[in-house]
């Protein structure tokens, strides 16, 4: 009979913090993350080579081979000639079958104005629809309806509602966004009276408004129907009006204000906001924003760095500024998140071996985004159609486009990632990002996303650090 040997995987990453001498330490595809001593990694750096237990057992005082199990078990120690994507490809058809059925979808959004009053050059609705180089924001665009009509509407609620059915989920998750919703408050009114009239299902319903058509009636009807609402503020008002401006290039922050405030006075007050920062208001944000969120209360801040405009910041300020403002909000009882550590709470959470993830819910195929025009997308922000409400089941077919995308963007399939160090977790990140960086031309495209992904390397690993700090306990020790 063999001898059975073990190595350590060549997919084994170690993210080291010297004041703790602690270190973490995961599997760059299916994550399950271990604090390990020095002693610890001493144990695993010893099968650099391939040993065989007799001589793992010779070189250790108890018996290891209850550490080994538990290290081939998350697949740290494999046997020499062991494939590890192959597990990785069954993970992928079976969850592709899911898609097939018709079985992932939990949420939906609808793009339920395309107008906006507001003229931030940084939103996402202004992204060129194709390579031309040119800016245009989809509420310009010369096309015939910028509202979704209640006809359109209806028909997406009806999709996904008898989606929900046939799945047997009773809780729908409906959201009303792109650029500003409540151009067309009065389709959404509709929607929730009619959702409202389906006694076999509950709804919980969420809004992305930037509050400034918000009317004392509109804010009564958001506390009527329990509508979670997304709204956002980009820093205190120097920073936010540097880049959060009405179409006439004015400062909006007194006006967002005069919102939150008209939420507080009707009882319904706003538990967090959003922050996006550019290149225009990256030296303007600081903490104050944080205590303006904790003087009124709010319990959670969105804060995201708008990637493409701060290729120019180093990525160690952007990264600085990040996990201080991290430290101060969570002092502060504040939760404080992003699409930044999107990779850090897959790599902490689920693991590939045990369950599904992508780098986002919209790419791993849980959300349907229903364009006003009645086309499909995976997201609110991506540019590319998956489907039409009037061919809904083709999006999950083999050929649709639903599959195709969740096929393209299940970890461990972009030949550009293999072997990156968050491979797993990352699976090649936000879609969106990808849209934009693939619209730039030659080295400026490369440039782009090598910046992404050293982004996304390097806050992982800067989380990772303030784990392994709050962590008391270690395997080794
Ligand atoms: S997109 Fe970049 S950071 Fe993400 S897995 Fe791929 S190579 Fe790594
Ligand atoms: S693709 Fe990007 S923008 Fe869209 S939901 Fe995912 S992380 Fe968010």
């Amino acid at each position: 009979m063999a001898i059975k040997q073990y190595k350590l995987s060549p997919n084994i990453h170690t993210i080291f913090d010297p004041r703790s001498n602690l270190a973490m330490v995961y599997h760059t595809l299916y994550g399950n993350p271990q604090i390990v001593s020095h002693e610890g990694l001493r144990f695993l750096n010893f099968f650099k080579q391939p040993r065989t237990e007799k001589e793992i057992i010779e070189m250790c005082d108890g018996n290891p081979k209850n550490t080994i199990q538990e290290f081939a078990s998350i697949f740290f120690l494999i046997e020499p000639g062991f494939d590890e994507k192959e597990f990785l490809q069954k993970q992928k058809a079976r969850h592709l079958s899911v898609v097939n059925t018709r079985q992932t979808i939990d949420r939906m959004g609808l793009a339920i104005s395309d107008f906006c009053n507001f003229g931030c050059a940084h939103c996402l609705h202004f992204q060129p629809s194709g390579n031309t180089n040119t800016i245009l924001s989809v509420y310009q665009r010369p096309v015939k309806q910028l509202n979704m009509s209640w006809e359109i509407a209806k028909k997406c609620i009806d999709h996904y509602t008898a989606l929900m059915r046939e799945n047997g989920h009773t809780l729908c998750k409906v959201h009303f966004g792109n650029a500003e919703p409540l151009f067309n408050w009065l389709v959404i009114e509709k929607i929730i009276h009619y959702c409202e009239e389906m006694h076999d299902l509950t709804f919980e319903f969420t809004i992305n408004t930037n509050l400034v058509l918000m009317t004392r009636d509109i804010a009564e009807a958001f506390k009527r129907y329990q509508i979670r609402i997304a709204t956002s503020l980009d820093g205190t008002s120097r920073a936010n009006d540097a880049i959060r401006l009405t179409k006439g290039g004015k400062g909006t922050f007194n006006r967002i204000l005069e919102k939150f405030d008209l939420l507080e006075e009707i009882g319904y007050p706003l538990d967090g906001f959003s922050i996006t920062v550019t290149n225009g208001n990256f030296d303007l944000i600081d903490i104050d924003i944080i205590d303006l969120a904790a003087n009124r209360g709010m319990t959670s801040i969105a804060f995201d760095y708008d990637l493409i405009s701060l290729v120019d910041i180093p990525l160690t300020s952007r990264i600085d500024k990040l996990i201080r403002f991290k430290k101060y909000a969570n002092n502060k009882n504040i939760d404080f998140f992003g699409t930044w550590d999107s990779v850090f709470r897959n790599l902490t959470s689920e693991s590939l071996l045990t369950g599904n993830h992508a780098f986002c819910a919209a790419a791993e195929g849980r959300a349907l985004e229903f364009n006003v025009d009645g086309s499909i997308k995976i997201c609110s922000h991506t540019t590319t159609p998956i489907g039409h409400i009037d061919n809904f089941n083709q999006m999950f077919q083999e050929t649709g486009g639903l599959f195709k995308i969740v096929k393209d963007r299940f970890p461990g399939t972009d030949e550009y990632c293999l072997g990156c160090i968050i491979e797993g977790p990352c699976g090649g990140q936000c879609h969106v990002t990808r849209e934009v960086t693939a619209r730039a031309v030659g080295e400026k495209r490369q440039k782009l996303f090598a910046d992404m992904c050293d982004f996304y390397r390097l806050v992982t690993e800067a989380l990772a650090v303030e784990y392994i700090r709050s962590h008391n306990s270690a395997i080794g020790s």
